[in-house]
């Protein structure tokens, strides 16, 4: 089910900072014609009690951009809505492709609140030609492994999956954290990417769903369950349209 949120994993959402993002990665939904104008208008910090005020679920930091962008630096306004959340009967998932800055900058809050910390990982490799601006994924996951020895429950994205092939080795090297989705590339061809990667979705998620299973000991689920994995509607709508011809399990 998709949440209240849009994103089905949480009941709400907080973004901190409006797009266009600075990372740029060239996949990013926020580059579609309809998100990419957006101005967040009301002040962070009077959304982020709106949201303290909820009932209890699961708040995503943050939707539309990343909420650890150079600016942060001087304006501190992440830290300050992490404040809000982070006292609140909530459990709070950081989503960010600059993992070292939120470490640096509010580890102390992760660890306090019992935030998770988690990071898109589109490859093993850096992806300069997708993720111009980024840290690339080497250092992400190296900044996530950290956080997992410092006690911080990590969370991991990996959507858009753009290397399929690499999956079982992915989660293999992934394997500390305490939740994972697996999502699609969506928007291929709005955003002019032309990737079609359907067919290895087809071959290789169901057997990353056996591994996680099977090896990992992983179970269906999501936050404030730990060892948990999700897999993405778009991305099972893919695979059941070859469902007659696939086992999965
Ligand atoms: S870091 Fe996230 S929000 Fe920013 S451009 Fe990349 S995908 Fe989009």
């Amino acid at each position: 089910m998709v949440g209240r949120s849009g994103v089905e994993y949480a009941d709400y959402t907080v973004s901190v900072y409006s797009p266009p993002c600075p990372y740029g990665c060239i996949y990013c939904f926020n580059r579609l014609p309809k998100f990419r104008h957006i101005k967040l208008k009301s002040s962070r910090i009077q959304a982020a009690l709106r949201v303290a005020m909820q009932p209890k679920g699961v708040v995503v930091v943050s939707f539309l951009s990343d909420p650890y962008p150079p600016e942060e630096y001087h304006k501190g306004l992440t830290r300050q809505v992490l404040q809000i959340l982070g006292k609140s009967h909530h459990t709070v998932l950081v989503l960010t492709k600059n993992p070292t800055v939120a470490l640096v900058r509010d580890g102390d809050l992760f660890k306090k609140y019992d935030m998770w910390l988690g990071s898109t990982i589109t490859s093993l490799q850096p992806l300069p030609e997708y993720e111009p601006n980024a840290p690339p994924n080497p250092e992400r996951i190296r900044r996530l492994r950290e956080a997992h020895r410092m006690g911080i429950k990590v969370w991991i994205s990996l959507e858009p999956l753009l290397r399929p092939r690499q999956l079982i080795r992915m989660l293999k090297r992934l394997s500390f954290a305490d939740f994972i989705v697996i999502g699609s590339l969506n928007h291929s061809r709005q955003l002019k990417l032309h990737l079609d990667l359907e067919q290895d979705y087809l071959y290789y998620v169901p057997r990353a769903i056996v591994y996680l299973e099977s090896e990992l000991l992983f179970e269906p689920g999501s936050p404030p369950q730990t060892n948990t994995y999700l897999i993405k509607q778009e991305m099972w709508r893919i695979l059941s349209k070859h469902i007659p011809t696939v086992t999965y399990r």
